[in-house]
Order: C-alpha cells, then structure tokens, then sequence
C-alpha cells in the first residue's frame, strides 16, 4: 500500500514523516512549485499537548529545540495610545516555544527521503472508483490511482467534497499581514513597541498582533471586523491606505506597522468550517488538519494538524492490512479534539466591548 497526501504543509508533513519512520511507502503532492515558493507565515508557538507530543512521534524533537528562538515568549498588551497594560517576559521555562514556521516545515522536509514531496503537483479533481481506491487528477493532466487517499490539503481542500458538503464560510474579520525587516534599525519605534515577544494592540472591533521574529523582523497581522468583500481588487496602497485609515487617532509606533511594511500588505478573509464538522466513514479516504476542522487562529490550528498526522500515522502503522480499523479509530479521536479546541474562540476576548482589558485578564490570569 502507498499512502497518498495531498498538500505538504505541517500537518502532511508530519503524517509523511510517521509513516516513513513505520517504513510505509508514501508520496506528497504540493501544489506550489517549491519549498520557497511563499514566505510560510510567522512564529508559531508550539504546545506541550499537541505540537510537542506531534514532534515527538515524528522523531524531531532535538530538531525542533534548535529551531526555537529565545525570549520569544514575551507577550505585551497595549492600548490604541500604545500605553503598556500588561508586559510579561519570557521566564525562561520554555512552556510555549516560538518558532519559525518555514523553519519547522524545512525541518520536516528535510527528514523525509528525497522525491517524498512531488512539487508542483496541483490536485484539480478526485473521484471515488468504487472499490476504496480513488482517481487523483493534477493540474499539468496526469491521473493517478490510489488506494489511501489524504487530504491534508488546508481551507480549501480539493478531497474533502468526497467526504462532507461542508465549506468554509468568512467570519467577518479580514487580516492584513504586513513585515518590517531589521526593525531595530530600519523601524525602532515599531520594534520597541513590539518587544521581544508577542504585542497585542486591541481595541473593541480592531487591533494589531505582532510577533518579533528572527533577524528583527516585525511581523504583524492587523484585524478589522469587515464585511468580506472589503477592499476586494484594491492594490497594495490602496489597502495600505485604507487600513490604516481605519486606525485614525492610535499611536504612530503602531500604526507603523501597517504603514512601514517592506512588503506589499497580504489580505486574509478568515473562514472555518462549523464547530464539530464531522462526516461518516468513507472507505480509503480521510482528512487531516485545516481541511477537517478549519477554525479561527486560536493559536491551535498548525497545533492540531500535527497532531493529527502524527495519529493517522500511527493508526496506520498499528493496523497493517486494516486500513477501515485505522482510519475510523484517527478520526473518532480527532472529530473530538477538534471539536474542544474549535469552541476556543479568542477573538470574543481580543476585540470584545472590553478589550484591551479582557486579553490582559487572560495573559495575566
Ligand atoms: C493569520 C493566521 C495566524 C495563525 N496563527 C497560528 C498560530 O500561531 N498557531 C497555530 O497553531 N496555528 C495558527 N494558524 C492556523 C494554521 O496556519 C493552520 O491551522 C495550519 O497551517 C494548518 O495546517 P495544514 O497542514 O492542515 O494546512 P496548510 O498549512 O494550509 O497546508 C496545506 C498545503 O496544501 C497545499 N495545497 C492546497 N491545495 C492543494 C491542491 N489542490 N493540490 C496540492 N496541494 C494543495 C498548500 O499549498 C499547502 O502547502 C494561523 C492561521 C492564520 C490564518
């Protein structure tokens, strides 16, 4: 039997790398024609219950300690005036450690044999034959059979329509990801109002996350309650403009962080998929992280799609020649997992009537 992944983020990854280490045959189709194809996204903390324990199976652990950037786990919050109403440093104990994203994907890549992960490989359809096996179709016109099908393939998964009806559907808050390299230099009011951790800037409605990663880079994610549509076909100034227009009045060291990007501003519409998405057994097919349970960054979601391939690894491994078996006993567990960390919605407290003071109660309590 060869395992068939669609979708080479860290949730695929991880499931590649259980696999492998079980010595069981396994391919990746990325659609993105190489690992540097996009910058990955900024600094993921990495937690003792499901990323960690994920990391472990994988056999990365060591790998992924001298990934994690010191300090990183400083968290402040201010107001819209930048006034500091709750600075905690990172105490050195190592609970949540930081790390890069695109370093912890190249970490995996680099633990699987070469020619895993086929790049390139765009998934255009899937079709069910009938007897377990399923019909993969690429993007340049291959086809390609299989007879263990998983879609690790995010938000917009090209294999979940075998499984489930479901879709994702926009929450109403659109992002703005914007990067300040070498802050301390090039940006120092932005970079000391970050801190060396995480800064959240909240207001009702609004606010600004940021990360500082390595080399200085100040990596924010601004949050604006909008209708989706909003800014649909604007350009890069236009968006730069407009949302930082709608932060009139806040103090200039953050509001440069939407205006002093060194990169064109990326807008995100956040979507998820319904709080306890779940789906009946489909014979040699299922679904692993973001394209089973797409919920609002909680901090969990990366989190979780580790954890999942690192259990449908390990279902897998366990039951040779029973893949129904293996694969029913992964997704009762994670239909439950996901449905716990769905229901941990933290925008309530980031941007709620209260805000600022609801995500101090909740770093300081
Ligand atoms: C703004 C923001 C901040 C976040 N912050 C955090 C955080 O701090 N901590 C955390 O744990 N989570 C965070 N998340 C959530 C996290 O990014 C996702 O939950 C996680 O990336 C899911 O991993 P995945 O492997 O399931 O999917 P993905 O990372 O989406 O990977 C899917 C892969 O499939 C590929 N693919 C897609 N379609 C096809 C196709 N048709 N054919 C072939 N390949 C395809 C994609 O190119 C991609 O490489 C955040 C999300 C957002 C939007």
């Amino acid at each position: 039997m060869t395992v068939t992944i669609i979708g080479a983020g860290l949730g695929g990854l991880v499931l590649a790398r259980v696999l492998h280490l079980h010595g069981i045959p396994v391919t990746v189709h990325e659609a993105e024609a190489s690992p540097a194809a996009r910058h990955q996204g900024g600094m993921l903390d990495i937690h003792p219950w499901n990323g960690r324990p994920a990391l472990e199976a994988a056999g990365l652990t060591e790998g992924f300690r001298e990934l994690v950037l010191p300090g990183r786990e400083s968290s402040r919050v201010v107001d819209r005036t930048g006034t500091v109403l709750l600075d905690q440093p990172d105490d050195g104990t190592g609970v949540r450690p930081e790390v890069q994203r695109g370093e912890l994907r190249q970490l995996l890549l680099d633990s699987l044999p070469p020619g895993t992960v086929q790049w390139g490989h765009k998934v255009t359809a899937v079709r069910a034959l009938g007897d377990g096996g399923h019909e993969v179709s690429l993007a340049d016109g291959t086809t390609f059979g299989t007879s263990l099908l998983v879609g690790a393939d995010g938000a917009w998964s090209r294999v979940r329509p075998l499984l489930s009806g479901a879709t994702p559907e926009y929450v109403g808050v659109s992002v703005v990801e914007t990067f300040l390299f070498d802050g301390d230099t090039r940006h120092p009011a932005a970079a000391k109002a970050v801190g060396a951790g995480a800064l959240y800037a909240l207001s009702p409605g609004q606010g600004i996350v940021a990360h500082r990663e390595s080399g200085g880079t100040l990596h924010a994610y601004t949050h604006l309650f909008k209708p989706q549509d909003w800014l649909d076909g604007a350009d890069a100034a236009t968006v730069t403009a407009r949302v930082a227009g709608e932060f009139g009045g806040w103090a200039p060291e953050l509001t440069a962080l939407i205006t002093g990007s060194d990169t064109p501003p990326v807008l995100r519409r956040l979507c998820t998929l319904p709080i306890g998405h779940r789906w009946d057994r489909v014979p040699g097919v299922t679904l692993l992280g973001d394209a089973a349970h797409l919920m609002p960054p909680n901090g969990e979601g990366a989190n979780l799609a580790m954890l999942d391939g690192a259990e449908l690894g390990r279902a897998i491994a366990a039951h040779p020649g029973d893949v129904e078996t293996a694969l029913a006993s992964y997704e009762q567990a994670m239909f439950a997992r996901a449905e716990a960390e769905g229901a941990d919605d933290i925008y309530p407290v980031m941007f709620g009537a209260d805000s600022p003071r609801g995500m101090v109660a909740l770093l300081a309590g």
